[in-house]
């Protein structure tokens, strides 16, 4: 494997849904409009705005609508929802999203336990997302929850990837996001997954979506660029959990993503200064101390004064 970086890569925010819907107290919808018109002006590529799911599963997502309606959209930047059914894409016709953002889980106890659903069935459901999405011009992304690891299965044999993969393709979908839910993946499968399927999908936009449960998150988006990857996404602060191991770190942090591609180099179009200003924000209204390593440490680039005689420690 030879070392390879791109140019740039786009970073998709996915905090205002992944990781608001994990909070417990409910963010006053002004406050989500307020951060997300934050977001639209450090530089992002696209921010997931909010998902149209059921209420009663996410109550902190209730006002979608009301989110999507009253956000300043940012011309450059996509403004996508997460579909997870008819219903929501009913919901998100009149949303006039970017991009609408299929979701279903690639192992089947996680399908059965998330939607109550087999996973050929929730494709049979996502055909026909993909109509109402044609029918209204809007373009679609094909989900692909635990594809790098289950809570219930563990480790996902590459075969039922592919499948999902091939029935999304068969659908006309030609971008996919291949998420690591629960923070199980290492580089090697990240690599190795990523291969396959590009090599499988060679006109297939793919993207990686990292959640840092187990530290592994960063090592990850490294392995995804080695395959190819330009694409990733990311949440403010480190915004988000998971429902299967209590107190985990959520979502790959954006500050950290951006902070270590810009000091190799590789261009992600956003401002880090005006990014961890959001952060900051965002941890003042969650109220809970996130878990962005650059937030805490501040950049690499941040020189100290070097100790004087007077100011050693012990004298
Ligand atoms: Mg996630």
């Amino acid at each position: 494997m030879s070392w390879y970086l791109p140019e740039k890569v786009e970073i998709k925010e996915v905090g205002p849904r992944d990781g608001f819907q994990m909070e417990k107290a409910f963010i006053p919808t002004k406050e989500k409009i307020r951060i997300i018109n934050a977001l639209s002006e450090t530089g992002v590529s696209a921010i997931q705005v909010t998902s149209v799911v059921h209420p009663k599963a996410v109550p902190q997502l209730i006002d979608a609508e009301e989110v999507m309606a009253n956000i300043e959209r940012k011309e450059g930047v996509s403004y996508s929802v997460l579909v997870p059914n008819i219903c929501g894409a009913e919901r998100a016709i009149p949303m006039k999203a970017d991009e609408w953002e299929l979701m279903l889980s690639v192992s089947e106890s996680h399908s059965l336990a998330n939607a109550n659903r087999s996973v050929d069935d929730s494709l049979k459901i996502m055909e026909e997302v993909v109509h109402l999405a044609n029918a209204h011009n809007v373009s679609v992304r094909g989900g692909m929850a635990t594809a790098l690891g289950c809570p219930f299965e563990g480790r996902i044999p590459f075969e039922r990837i592919h499948y999902v993969a091939e029935a999304y393709y068969q659908m006309g979908v030609r971008a996919f996001s291949v998420a690591d839910t629960v923070g199980v993946a290492d580089p090697k499968l990240v690599y190795e997954t990523i291969s396959q399927l590009k090599a499988l999908f060679p006109d297939a936009d793919i993207n990686l979506h990292l959640h840092n449960t187990r530290g592994m998150a960063l090592a990850n988006v490294i392995a995804g660029l080695q395959a190819g990857v330009t694409s990733f996404d990311a949440s403010v602060g480190g915004l988000g959990g998971c429902p299967y191991a209590p107190n985990a770190t959520g979502n790959v942090a954006t500050e950290d993503i951006v902070h270590m591609l810009e000091r190799m180099g590789v261009q992600t179009g956003i401002n880090l200064r005006k990014l961890l200003a959001v952060s900051r924000d965002v941890e003042k209204l969650v109220d809970h101390p996130l878990e962005s390593a650059v937030s805490r440490a501040g950049t690499a680039d941040e020189l100290h004064q070097a100790p004087t005689r007077q100011m050693k420690i012990g004298e």
